[in-house]
This record gives structure tokens, C-alpha cells and sequence, in this order.
């Protein structure tokens, strides 16, 4: 057994079974670097190229630590555009096959409201969203993160590009203090070693130059 496979893991069984059958047998140097940390509950800064295996990084963590019979949101993971939280989604289903009843809803703009809050009102664990979106609903109190404890922010670079520096803001607020954020990013300009700064604890960071 190699030092990047799944197996030296802290992770559940059921979890590992479901990797070995989608066919992730090593760890990429993200997923390498990053999930020991994650596992411990530490808050983690990652940064990797496109393509190199962020998303089962947090993907595993989150799953992880999830409680399937507290139907609560336990975790949101907030994305620049609706086609990555899309993207984010589905790997997040295909990583959670083996978990029975487990409920992912993503919440974007530019589709209508009522499908949404029509799905907020059935429940969910996780809540994959960008954030105009999930700012509206924490307004019209549609979704309630008062039970959340992992906040997960992918491609946070190109969030703030695309101008969500105050629909983060309004986020924030509306979550305990006490949780796990992991922030994922491709650079850090200053504004987000701001955020790190202001909403993460102690956070361990980690650095890929090249995809696997
Ligand atoms: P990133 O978010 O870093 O751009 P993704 O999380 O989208 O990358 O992963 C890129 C691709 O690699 C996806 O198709 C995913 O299914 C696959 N992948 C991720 N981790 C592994 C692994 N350990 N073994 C095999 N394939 C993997
Ligand atoms: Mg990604």
C-alpha cells in the first residue's frame, strides 16, 4: 500500500468502497496534501490547477463528517457560476453514492424562485450554490444556516471577480462562527487573504504547482 492511497485515510468504510468502485484508487497531490487535514477539522487554504481533484478534497471531508439523520444543512459549498456549482454537484452525488437518503440541492441564479424554496422546505444536508442566490434566500429567511459546520468556498478568485464580495459578506453573518472553512483558490490577491484572514481559524495551507 502506497502513502497517497484513499486506504491510510481516517475515512469511513463505506466512503472507501465507493471511491475503489468509481475508480479513485491514489490520491491526487491536492487531495494529498490537503484531506489529513481536512479530516482533522483543521480550516484549510488550498491551491491547485483546474483539474486536479479539489472537489473530492473537500468533497470527502464534508462527507466525511456528515450526519445523514440530522436533516439539517450541515454544509454549503458557494461557487462563481451556476455551471461549476453544477459541476461540484454532480461529483459531490457520484462521492456520496453509498451515503442512503443523503440530500444535495444546489441553489443558482437564473432559474425561478419557487422550485427553490419548494426544495428548501423538503430539507437538505448540503446546499451547493453561488452566492447572489444564497444571499436572496438568507433574506426572505427561505434557507437557515444556524446549523451549519462547514463552509466551503470554491474558485473564491473568480468569485470576487465576478463581484461577490458583499453577497459573501451577508453570507458570513448568517453562519455559526464555530465551524470548518475551506477556501479553495486558483491566486491570492490581497482581497482574499482578507477573507482568510477575517472568517478562518489557524488555517493550514497547501500548494500544488502541477495537476496529477
Ligand atoms: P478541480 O476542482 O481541481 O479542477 P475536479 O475536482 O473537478 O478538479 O477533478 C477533476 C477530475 O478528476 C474529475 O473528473 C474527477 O472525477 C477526477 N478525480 C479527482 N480525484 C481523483 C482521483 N483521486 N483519482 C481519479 N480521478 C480523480
Ligand atoms: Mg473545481
Amino acid at each position: 500500500m502506497s502513502e497517497t492511497d484513499f486506504s491510510t485515510l481516517n475515512l469511513h468504510a463505506d466512503l472507501l468502497q465507493n471511491l475503489d468502485s468509481l475508480g479513485y484508487h491514489q490520491m491526487t497531490p491536492i487531495q494529498a496534501q490537503s484531506l489529513p487535514a481536512i479530516l482533522d477539522g483543521k480550516d484549510v487554504i488550498g491551491q491547485g490547477k483546474t483539474g486536479s481533484g479539489k472537489t473530492a478534497a473537500f468533497g470527502l471531508g464534508l462527507l466525511n463528517k456528515l450526519n445523514v439523520k440530522r436533516f439539517r444543512v450541515q454544509t454549503l459549498v458557494l461557487c462563481p457560476t451556476r455551471e461549476l456549482a453544477d459541476q461540484v454537484a454532480k461529483e459531490l452525488r457520484r462521492l456520496a453514492r453509498s451515503i442512503h437518503n443523503i440530500k444535495i440541492l444546489t441553489l443558482c441564479g437564473g432559474t425561478p424562485f419557487g422550485p427553490q424554496i419548494g426544495s428548501l422546505e423538503h430539507g437538505a444536508h448540503i446546499i451547493v450554490g453561488t452566492p447572489g442566490r444564497i444571499e436572496e434566500h438568507l433574506r426572505k429567511e427561505r434557507l437557515d444556516l444556524s446549523e451549519l459546520d462547514t463552509l466551503v468556498l470554491d474558485e473564491a478568485d473568480r468569485m470576487l471577480d465576478m463581484g461577490f464580495q458583499e453577497s459573501l459578506d451577508v453570507i458570513f453573518g448568517y453562519m455559526p462562527k464555530q465551524r470548518q472553512t475551506l477556501l479553495f483558490s486558483a491566486t491570492f490577491p490581497k482581497q482574499i487573504e482578507k477573507i482568510a484572514k477575517d472568517i478562518m481559524s489557524e488555517p493550514v495551507r497547501v500548494e500544488v504547482a502541477s495537476t496529477h
